[in-house]
């Protein structure tokens, strides 16, 4: 196969180009401070670098290399910065660009010594990617998704080129030889880093897509207000919760709970102090949850409590606990102490045929009733 260099040079450069110019759309609208940009930046420095390298024979060899270097550097430090965008690490760095001047720096000093010259600009580049790979496998950051597990590779792929450009120049393999000429070890190094930047700016923009279905998911699943799960997901969760019970043939118990005379808490305290204590009352109940047990706020002051293989006695201990705990945590707001109390209802039991996750919640809710008749404040079943 014959690969004709500067036909590459020309490929590739377009390819990049024609990724950032797409990157910048999907960021059109979003602020500066958005990691697509600075990807969509790195993407035209990288372009830069390949025109850079294939106009070698236009200007001086000296300064295309020299250029080539800056630009190549420049690319790897706004991979960096959107990375550390993505992952929220905004802190402005200066030396974080101190690369895209000491790569361009050691390529004119040393332009005339080729082999130092490739094993300081690689050693450049080869820890730009090091800090690059220590915020993807960096244990102190929320990682999730495959899109970060194509990015590590991508950037592992780049680092293992380097390091065998580094060994072939620095080791003085004659690349020049009939097996593998110059110009077709230049076009193999072409080949290699569009592969590489290929797959990691696919690599981050499914990160990107992954973040961004992963927020929609918990919007639509979570309540904004106590973080639990909102009416939707609970009650799906409690329909998988009676079918795996029954299909089982295990016990299961639900637990219906309301804050007593909540209304007078916003009357007295205002909206804002009924918000804190739905909070509060949010964290107490979850904080004494077992880790297969289920929770998630079913109405405005109404929480609904699955406990999948636990018989009513066992729902009973734990609502009596909880009932107990809420009474005895009371919520700070503007150095005012609020007590509230709340009133549960318990269904508990093996699953007959004609039991369905509506039939369960209307009879803890009818306990749950029967509590506030009897007075509030206890525990129903
Ligand atoms: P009971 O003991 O019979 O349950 O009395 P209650 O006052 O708690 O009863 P009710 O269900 O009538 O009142 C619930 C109140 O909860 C009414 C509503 O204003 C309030 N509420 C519902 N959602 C929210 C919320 O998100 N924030 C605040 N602050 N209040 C809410
Ligand atoms: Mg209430
Ligand atoms: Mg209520």
């Amino acid at each position: 196969m014959n690969l004709d260099v500067p036909t590459l040079f020309v490929v590739v450069s377009l390819m990049s180009l024609v990724m950032g110019l797409w990157i910048c759309v999907m960021a059109w609208g979003q602020s500066p401070e958005d990691p697509r940009w600075a990807w969509a930046w790195s993407l035209g420095a990288f372009t830069c670098a390949q025109l850079l390298f294939g106009a070698g024979n236009l200007m001086s060899p000296r300064w295309a290399v020299t250029a080539n270097a800056a630009a190549y550097a420049s690319t790897l430090v706004l991979m960096l910065l959107a990375l550390r965008r993505f992952y929220g690490l905004m802190r402005r760095s200066f030396w974080l660009w101190s690369p895209a001047l000491l790569a361009p720096l050691s390529a004119f000093v040393l332009f005339e010594q080729l082999r130092w010259r490739v094993f300081c600009v690689s050693l450049v580049f080869m820890v730009q990617i090091a800090l690059i790979l220590r915020v993807l496998l960096s244990p102190k950051l929320q990682h999730q998704g495959r899109g970060r597990f194509m990015l590590v590779a991508a950037f592992a792929f780049v680092l293992v080129i380097l390091l065998a450009r580094l060994v072939l120049v620095a080791g003085e393999v004659p690349i020049n030889n009939a097996a593998l000429g110059s110009e077709r070890a230049v076009a193999l190094l072409i080949v290699a880093a569009l592969l590489g930047v290929l797959s990691n700016s696919l690599g981050f923009i499914y990160m990107i897509m992954e973040r961004a279905e992963r927020r929609n998911f918990e919007l639509a699943m979570q309540d904004m207000l106590t973080g639990l799960q909102n009416r939707r997901a609970i009650a799906d969760q409690l329909a998988m919760a009676v079918a795996r019970a029954r299909r089982q043939g295990q016990v299961l118990s639900v637990l219906m709970m309301d804050i007593d005379h909540f209304k007078r808490v916003n009357d007295n305290y205002g909206h804002l102090a009924g918000d804190k204590v739905l909070q509060s009352v949010a964290q107490t109940l979850q904080s004494r949850l077992r880790e297969q047990d289920q929770i998630g706020r079913f109405g405005g002051e109404e929480f609904l409590l699955i406990l999948p293989d636990t018989s009513l006695d066992g729902a009973l201990t734990l609502a009596e606990d909880l009932r107990a705990a809420v009474e005895s945590s009371p919520t700070t707001w503007e150095q005012q102490t609020i007590r509230v109390t709340i009133s549960i209802g318990v269904w508990g039991g093996l699953i007959s045929p004609a039991d369905t996750a509506d039939t369960l919640v209307g009879a803890a809710d009818t306990a749950m009733y029967r509590a506030k008749v009897g007075g509030r404040n206890q525990v129903a079943h």
